[in-house]
């Protein structure tokens, strides 16, 4: 996929306040610090579309770009921030499940794993999360640049092998780098399958 526009058009913290559910939309979520934002900088080919670093535990923001005029990327607020208050932790679970269990215009969940780390339990709890909810889901292994692609083979394993514990097949893969461009045209090569149906 060329991608022709990218346009941030608003970010929410209420979900009434979201645009009009009638473009196809997939969901990028994560770890807080697991290179979301450089992510979609990299698939946008627009470098400060997504805000990187931001501090974690600040306002909780659903963000939508709006690619090509047909389709949204949604940056949704990292998850696992150590030094978060219980009670922010709850109004991030209520505000996103809120938003993935509601939103008719959701096509896929991007879920963002760090490629460095073995199976963390907040991220198979998520994954586990999506299953009941029946929302289809993709994982997204990031930041394949800091080892070699043997490492991430092994993380990948590991992860899919957590997975099956609890699912009865696993979802489809990416290997990403945003630092050297890495998985672009297949994460974006999805995305256009799916909203060509
Ligand atoms: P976010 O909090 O998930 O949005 O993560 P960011 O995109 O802000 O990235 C967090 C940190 O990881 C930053 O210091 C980035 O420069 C770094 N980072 C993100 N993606 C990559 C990558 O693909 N390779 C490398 N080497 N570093 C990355």
């Amino acid at each position: 996929m060329v991608i022709k526009s990218a346009e941030f058009i608003c970010s929410n913290t209420q979900i009434s306040k979201l645009p009009p559910p009638v473009k196809p939309e997939y969901a990028f979520i994560g770890r807080s610090n697991v290179g979301k934002s450089s992510l979609i900088n990299m698939l946008t080919g627009k470098k400060g579309l997504a805000k990187t670093s931001q501090t974690p535990g600040k306002t909780q923001l659903i963000n939508h770009f709006l690619i090509n005029d047909n389709w949204y990327i949604v940056d949704l607020p990292g998850y696992g921030y150590a030094r978060v208050s219980k009670s922010k932790k709850e109004d991030w679970n209520k505000f996103i499940q809120t938003y993935l269990d509601k939103r008719e215009s959701l096509q896929c969940v991007m879920v963002l794993i760090d490629s460095r780390l073995d199976p963390q339990k907040i991220d198979l709890e998520f994954c586990n999360w999506l299953g009941e909810k029946g929302l289809a889901f993709v994982l997204i292994f990031t930041k394949a640049d800091k080892q070699s692609a043997v490492k991430t083979d092994q993380t990948v394993a590991k992860f899919k092998k957590a997975l099956l514990t609890t699912f009865d097949e696993v979802p489809q893969c990416f290997i990403t780098s945003s630092e050297e461009q890495l998985g672009r045209d297949e994460v974006l090569g999805f995305i256009s399958q799916v909203n060509t149906g």
